[in-house]
C-alpha cells in the first residue's frame, strides 16, 4: 500500500493534492524529490532559482520531519530514480501535481506510461492553477489570445475547490526499506560566487515564509490598486518566487482573499479583485505556454521572426549591470542583480529598454532575467518578454515605447527607488534625478555626480533610438 509523492515545483504540505492523494490509500507514503536538470530542455534552473531551491527543499524537510517524515533527494533520469524507489518501497502508487512547461509535460508522459507498463498506478493533479488549461476554449474550440476574454471565461466556471489544510503526520515507510537520501549539499544548488547575501536577507524561501508574507499583504490589499505602480515602495506582494516553487497555491491566496467575490472581478476596481486579476494574468501566462508550447523560444506573431535585431555586446553588459546612464533602468536591473526580483513596472521599463532602445532580441533579456530571477518562471517570463516586444498573445503593439526618463517621473516621483539602488545619484535633486544627463553643471556639481565617471552618460540617444525601433519594425510590416 505505500505511495509515492514526488515534489516538484510544489513544495508544501498545504493544499497539495497529490500529498493528498498518497495520504487518502491509507498506506505509508515516501516523499522524494529528483533533481535532473538535463530534463528541463533548453531551461535549466538559472542561478538564482538554483539557490531558491536549495532553501525551499531545506524548509519543506524540516516541515515533513515534524510529521514523521523524510524527505528523499535523489538526482538522475526521474523514471530510474522512481522505479528504484518503487522496488525498494514495494510502492504501487505514484503521484504528483502537474507542470506546464513543454519538457516536464513531454517527461511526465513518459514516464507515466512507464510506470504503468510496471504495473505501477500513476496519479498527477493540479496543484498550481486555479482553471486547467486545457478546458478553457473559445466558441470555435480554440485557445484564447487576449487576456479579458479569457478571464471572463474562467470566471464562468465553478469556483476553485477550498484549500486543504497540511496533514499532522505522514506516515513513514518501514525501516527495512533502508531508503537513503543525498545530502541536499550534494545537488550543488548554491552559488560558488559570493552573491546571495542580499538575498538571504531579502527572502524567507518555503511555505512559513509565503503564508508570513500572504498575511501581512491581506492587511495592505486595500491600497494594491494604486500601490503596485510605484516601485519605491512596497504595494505588492512578492508572492512570486513562492507561487512559482510552489511553496504556496493559488487556491490558498484566492480563498485568503474575497475570491467568492470573483465573478466581479472584472468589473471591480478595488484592491482584492486587482489583485486576484494578476493572479489570473499568471494563469494566462501558463495557459498561453501549455497551448503554445514553442513560444519560450519563438515569437507568438509569426511576422516577428524576421526582425532584424542587432548585436550589441557593450549594451547588453551595459544593460545587465545597470550602467545604461538611465536611473529607472539602471535601479531595477541593479535591483534584480541584488535581491534576485524587480518590480513589475520596472521589468516592463527594463525590457522596453532592451528590445526597444538597444534593438537586442528579447530572448537575450529572457535568458538574463531566468539566471537572476528568484521567480524565473517559463510561462511568466516568456509572457512577459513577448507581451513588451509586442509579438505575443495580447501584447502591448511594438510601436508603445516606453520612454525610461518619463516612467521615472511619473512613478517615482520623488525619487525613492532611484536613490535606493542608484546611490551616487542620492544627492540629486527630484527634478533631475531621472534626467541627470540634463542637468545643470551646477547641480551635478553640489550632488557629487560627475557623468561618465561617477555615474555613465546615457548610452543611447532615446529620441534617436525610438526612431530607428520604429523603422526596424517597420520592416518587418513590409
Ligand atoms: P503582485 O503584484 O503581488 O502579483 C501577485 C502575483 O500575480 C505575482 O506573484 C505573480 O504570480 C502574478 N502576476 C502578477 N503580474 C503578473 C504578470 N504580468 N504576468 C504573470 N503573472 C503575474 N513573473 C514571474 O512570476 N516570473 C517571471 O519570470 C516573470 N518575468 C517577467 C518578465 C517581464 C519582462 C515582465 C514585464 C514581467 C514578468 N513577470 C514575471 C511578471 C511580474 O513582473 C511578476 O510576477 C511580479 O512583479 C511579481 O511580484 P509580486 O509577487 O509582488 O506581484
Amino acid at each position: 500500500m505505500t505511495s509515492i509523492i514526488w515534489f516538484r515545483q510544489d513544495l508544501r504540505l498545504e493544499d497539495n493534492p497529490a500529498l493528498n492523494a498518497a495520504l487518502a490509500r491509507g498506506g505509508a507514503v515516501v516523499p522524494v524529490f529528483i533533481w535532473s536538470p538535463e530534463e528541463e530542455g533548453a531551461w535549466p534552473a538559472g542561478g538564482a532559482s538554483r539557490w531558491w531551491l536549495h532553501q525551499s527543499l531545506k524548509s519543506l524537510a524540516n516541515d515533513l520531519a515534524k510529521r514523521g517524515s523524510s524527505l528523499i533527494i535523489a538526482k538522475g533520469r526521474a523514471l530510474e530514480v522512481l522505479t528504484d524507489l518503487c522496488a525498494k518501497t514495494k510502492a504501487t502508487f505514484v503521484t504528483w501535481n502537474r507542470r506546464f512547461e513543454p519538457a516536464a509535460i513531454a517527461r511526465d508522459t513518459a514516464v507515466k506510461s512507464a510506470l504503468k507498463t510496471r504495473g505501477i498506478e500513476a496519479v498527477s493533479f493540479n496543484g498550481a492553477l486555479l482553471f486547467e488549461p486545457l478546458a478553457i476554449k473559445n466558441l470555435e474550440g480554440k485557445p484564447y489570445k487576449v487576456f479579458t476574454q479569457y478571464w471572463r471565461k474562467c470566471l464562468t466556471y465553478p469556483e476553485p475547490a477550498k484549500a486543504t489544510a497540511a496533514p499532522s503526520k505522514i506516515p513513514a515507510p518501514p525501516t527495512a526499506c533502508k531508503l537513503e537520501s543525498l545530502p541536499l549539499a550534494e545537488l550543488k544548488l548554491e552559488p560558488t560566487i559570493h552573491w546571495t547575501a542580499t538575498m538571504e536577507k531579502e527572502w524567507t524561501p518555503g511555505a512559513a515564509g509565503a503564508l508570513a508574507l500572504l498575511k501581512r499583504f491581506r492587511k495592505e490589499v486595500g491600497a494594491y490598486a494604486d500601490a503596485r505602480n510605484i516601485p519605491g515602495v512596497a504595494g505588492t506582494s512578492r508572492l512570486s518566487p513562492y507561487l512559482h516553487f510552489g511553496e504556496i497555491s493559488p487556491r490558498q491566496i484566492w480563498h485568503a482573499l474575497s475570491g467568492q467575490h470573483h465573478r466581479d472581478i472584472e468589473q471591480a476596481s478595488g484592491g482584492e479583485e486587482c489583485y486576484l486579476r494578476e493572479i489570473g494574468w499568471r494563469e494566462f501566462a501558463h495557459y498561453l505556454l501549455y497551448h503554445f508550447p514553442t513560444t519560450p523560444t519563438e515569437p507568438l506573431r509569426a511576422d516577428f521572426k524576421g526582425f532584424p535585431w542587432k548585436r550589441n555586446a557593450r549594451g547588453l553588459k551595459a544593460w545587465q549591470r545597470g550602467q545604461t546612464g538611465f536611473p529607472l533602468v539602471d535601479a531595477g536591473m541593479r535591483e534584480l542583480w541584488t535581491t534576485g526580483w524587480m518590480h513589475n513596472r520596472v521589468r516592463m521599463v527594463v525590457a522596453s529598454f532592451l528590445i526597444k532602445d538597444l534593438l537586442l532580441d528579447w530572448q537575450e533579456g529572457a535568458r538574463w532575467f531566468w539566471d537572476t530571477l528568484v521567480d524565473a518562471d517559463l510561462a511568466s517570463n516568456t509572457l512577459g518578454w513577448q507581451w513588451t516586444a509586442g509579438c505575443g498573445a495580447d501584447a502591448a503593439p511594438f510601436f508603445r515605447i516606453f520612454n525610461p526618463t518619463t516612467q521615472g517621473e511619473k512613478f517615482d516621483a520623488s525619487g525613492t527607488y532611484v536613490r535606493r539602488w542608484i546611490p551616487e545619484l542620492s544627492k540629486l535633486p527630484d527634478a533631475h534625478i531621472h534626467n541627470p544627463s540634463e542637468a545643470p553643471v551646477e547641480i551635478l556639481r553640489t550632488a557629487g555626480v560627475t557623468l561618465g565617471k561617477t555615474y555613465p552618460k546615457p548610452i543611447v540617444d532615446h529620441k534617436e533610438a525610438r526612431e530607428a525601433a520604429l523603422a526596424a519594425f517597420g520592416q518587418i510590416r513590409g
